[in-house]
């Protein structure tokens, strides 16, 4: 379903969801007070304007009111990105993401009124912690402060050529296997208890952060 979304701000990030939406085919108005950074998304956006989005009468008659979502991407002015969400949530904007710098940010946007608040340095720095001090997890998302979803690789001979029963893997481990990904094309989805884990195989895994370390360590060995 196609939808409307403002982005303000184009800096690294504004610009890369700017991208992706445009390549899912959603309508997206890009707004940058730098000349600029509008000329280089003019061809991409389906509208880019020049505009300080500080400045309440200029939102309004850009219409932000009428997009879906609007996500606030203005990074080093905390002020004007905290300004900025009020003014949209003011006008009723029925969605609003907006980035984070730090953990300070992150509440005052949540008592503004942001729907989503988004910390892609602190999130990366998570992820990217996680996958160099492990062997075999590819990747780790939070899905909240004890809670996430990995992607781990069997690399042990104890777990080839066993089912996931036989592994008892949801008593040993505590965790749910929701996928398994199978070289570079097979994905087993939902894998049921009799499915044999083999050797190269890569679990996507949920639960506690814990237990998805206590797995890594397990699958090394
Ligand atoms: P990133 O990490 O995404 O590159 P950043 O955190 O360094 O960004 P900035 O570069 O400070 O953030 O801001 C992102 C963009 O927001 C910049 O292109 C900047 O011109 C734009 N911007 C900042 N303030 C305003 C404003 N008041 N109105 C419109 N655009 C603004």
């Amino acid at each position: 379903m196609r939808k409307s979304f403002a982005i303000i701000g184009l800096g690294r990030f504004g610009g890369s969801v700017c991208q992706e939406l445009i390549k899912s085919d959603q309508e997206v108005l890009a707004i940058d007070n730098c000349e600029d950074r509008v000329n280089e998304y003019m061809n991409i956006a389906t509208h880019a304007v020049v505009a300080n989005a500080q400045d309440e009468a200029t939102l309004r008659s850009l219409g932000l009111r009428n997009f879906a979502h609007v996500i606030v991407a203005i990074g080093e002015d905390i002020q004007a990105s905290i300004l900025v969400t009020l003014m949209a949530k003011e006008m009723g904007v029925p969605k609003i993401t907006a980035k984070a710098q730090n953990e300070y940010h992150a509440r005052v946007l949540d008592k503004v009124g942001a729907d989503i608040v988004v910390h892609p340095e602190r999130d990366m720095g998570i992820r990217l912690g996680h996958k160099l001090t492990s062997n075999n997890m590819l990747d780790f998302i939070e899905l909240s402060e004890n809670y996430s979803l990995a992607e781990v690789m069997v690399t042990n001979k104890k777990f080839y050529n066993k089912t996931i029963e036989e592994i008892n893997f949801r008593k040993h481990f505590n965790l749910t296997i929701v996928a398994i990904r199978r070289g570079k094309s097979e994905l087993i989805v939902s894998p049921p208890a009799n499915q044999l884990i083999l050797e190269n195989d890569v679990l996507l895994v949920v639960g506690q952060n814990d237990d998805v370390d206590y797995l890594d360590e397990k699958l090394n060995k």
